[in-house]
């Protein structure tokens, strides 16, 4: 298959991207060609014999700042890579958008993706300014450095191309696809040291295992992510179908039962 999308990292530590990014659904993906990937250590840019790429701060403070001269040389040579195709450079780090599935299936549209990870206490802003187009954050906390948020990305947005998954890896029905939390999946045993798997799964009734579900999601959802549920909107027919399902079915208690009316506002 053709390449799809293709990523370059800017690191310290190749080995860090290398290593996670030749493992299991993501190795099968960059061996195959779906996804291509670059990784270019920016000391090799260095411009000192000691090949350091970091500096005190001016004005002081605690910690070493990446130089601007290996961070910009290390862009251009990424920029240069795929002159073809367009590309999008992002820093990851804590002044970013938060990255979330809505942005990871923004970066899936693109055809180059650069990674520039950061490390000691971040990169010269004149080299960020000059070179950066989009912040990305993993969220509201401080890493030692960019290549787990790079890798958390390039994971995210991989699954989201044609020909990373195969059937049994679909990315059809996960959490955040349809606005709720995924519902809990059981697999063999059917009875695990005394703890059973839900009896509507062994059915073989799919409308019943569609509808149980739905319900289970939704008071997932309500418990950990009760903030998604904010203008949750079910299409009319399958509204009217999981609100009959939950009042005959004793697999749901009556506190459930009312956390879900109190949802769908009936
Ligand atoms: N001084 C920076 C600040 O306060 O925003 C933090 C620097 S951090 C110790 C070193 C590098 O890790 C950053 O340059 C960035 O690339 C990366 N990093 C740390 N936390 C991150 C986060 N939450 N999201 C994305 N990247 C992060």
């Amino acid at each position: 298959m053709a390449e799809q999308l293709s990523f370059t990292v800017l690191t310290l530590f190749p080995d860090i991207i290398k290593s996670y990014m030749s493992s299991s659904i993501l190795g099968r993906a960059t061996e195959s060609g779906v996804i291509g990937l670059d990784v270019i250590d920016i000391r090799d840019f260095s411009e000192n014999k000691h090949n350091r790429v970091d500096d005190y701060p001016y004005g002081g403070g605690a910690g070493m700042v990446m130089e601007p001269g290996p961070v910009m040389s290390a862009c251009e040579r990424a920029k240069g890579l795929h002159p073809d195709k367009k590309s999008r450079l992002i820093y990851l780090s804590p002044i970013g958008r938060p990255f979330t599935q809505e942005i990871a299936k923004e970066l899936a549209r693109e055809e180059s993706l650069i990674f520039l990870c950061g490390h000691y206490e971040g990169i010269d802003e004149r080299a960020l300014t000059a070179e950066v187009d989009d912040y990305i954050s993993l969220g509201d906390f401080v890493l030692t450095g960019g290549e787990l948020p790079a890798l958390a990305v390039m994971d995210a947005v991989s699954r989201l191309i044609p020909g990373v998954l195969n059937n049994d890896e679909s990315a059809g029905e996960e959490s955040f696809e349809n606005g709720l939390l995924e519902y809990p999946q059981y697999t063999r045993p059917e009875d695990f040291k005394g703890a059973k798997v839900p009896e509507v799964l062994l059915s073989g009734h799919h409308a019943n295992i569609d509808l149980w579900r739905l319900a289970m999601s939704l008071l997932r959802t309500h418990e950990y992510r009760p903030d998604m549920l904010e203008g949750f909107i079910l299409e009319k027919l399958r509204r009217r179908a999981l609100l009959k399902y939950i009042k005959d079915n004793d697999l749901f208690s009556e506190e459930d039962r009312e956390i879900i009316r109190n949802i769908l506002n009936a």
